[in-house]
């Protein structure tokens, strides 16, 4: 395996942009808001997942596995950038699935598969002991060795990765935001950043009171100055409103910045929500960070669940 492929890959992202949002209430409000558009990293393999993938192909690499199998969901933007890592880096790749299979696949899947990944379902009820050794070993049967990446790649290697977003802001700031699904992105972006910036995470799942446990255990540092915002989920995990659908509308009209209702756009939504609520004093800095997943687009938008 060709490590120093990787290694070189990864230790050269896009300089991505970090654009400042004038809008009237951060003006009324005398703050200033600024999103890092890491969305525009790679076609692929991008915005957090980037970070995430990176310390665990090159571990992969350097252990010599030539496959990768990882968890999610059918839709997961993490199994779509593992399919894609896969190829372009020689890795075969094996995505557990959540759920029945549903044929034809759904974009997310479809790609995946274009990629090469094969493909094991688990029932609901199985998905929730994935790593019990029971189903592990019935992996190992099936598919022989692999690197196992967890569910949304959250591992200390993921966390690792993502301790170097906030060094790309290249501006100092008050206060960051970022979507979270499992914690581990907004984990990495505790352990990278100043000391007196304090980092939110918007839980993007209902009843994610693990995340505050989660967090405390991937973090490296001993940061206070961090919490989870459990309030903008929307009803749960890819679940949205009319509300949260004429935000985002109306913020990629007004900033010609593409959103997603699943992550980047409840993150959004909250910062606007508590600017109106004065939650952030006058002169405050605040970065959100655009953690990409603009393909999960795709699969709402063929349920007939979104317009583009
Ligand atoms: C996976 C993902 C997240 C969540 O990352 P976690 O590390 O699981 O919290 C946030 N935003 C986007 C766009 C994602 O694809």
């Amino acid at each position: 395996m060709n490590s120093d492929k990787i290694k070189n890959y990864f230790s050269n992202p896009e300089q991505t942009p970090l654009q400042q949002i004038v809008d009237d209430i951060f003006i009324e409000k005398q703050i200033k808001l600024y999103i890092k558009r890491d969305d525009l990293i790679d076609a692929h393999i991008n915005g957090n997942k980037f970070f995430k993938l990176k310390y665990n192909l090159i571990e992969a690499a350097e252990k010599n596995h030539s496959t990768l199998l990882s968890f999610g969901g059918a839709y997961s933007n993490h199994i779509y950038s593992l399919a894609y890592a896969g190829k372009k880096f020689g890795f075969s790749t094996i995505g557990v699935i959540r759920g029945e299979e549903h044929l034809p696949h759904n974009p997310t899947l479809q790609f995946a598969k274009e990629c090469g990944m094969k493909f094991y379902y688990l029932s609901r009820s199985d998905y929730r002991k994935k790593y019990s050794e029971e189903i592990i070993s019935k992996l190992k049967n099936t598919f022989g060795d692999f690197f196992l990446i967890p569910e949304g790649g959250s591992n200390q290697l993921a966390v690792k990765g993502c301790s170097e977003i906030p060094g790309r802001f290249q501006i100092d700031y008050d206060y960051v935001f970022c979507a979270c699904g499992t914690g581990g992105t907004v984990a990495g972006i505790i352990d990278g950043s100043p000391k007196h910036s304090k980092v939110f995470g918007v839980a993007v799942l209902k009843n994610a009171s693990f995340l505050l446990k989660d967090i405390s255990k991937f973090s490296n540092t001993k940061k206070s100055d961090w919490n989870i915002l459990f309030d903008y989920h929307f009803g749960g995990y890819a679940k949205f409103n009319k509300e949260l659908m004429r935000f985002i509308k109306s913020f990629e009209q007004k900033f010609n910045i593409p959103l997603e209702p699943i992550y980047t756009g409840k993150m959004l939504f909250a910062i606007y929500d508590l600017a109106k609520k004065n939650f952030f004093p006058e002169g405050s800095t605040i970065v959100a960070y655009h953690s990409g997943g603009l393909q999960g687009l795709n699969g709402l938008i063929q349920r007939n669940l979104w317009r583009a």
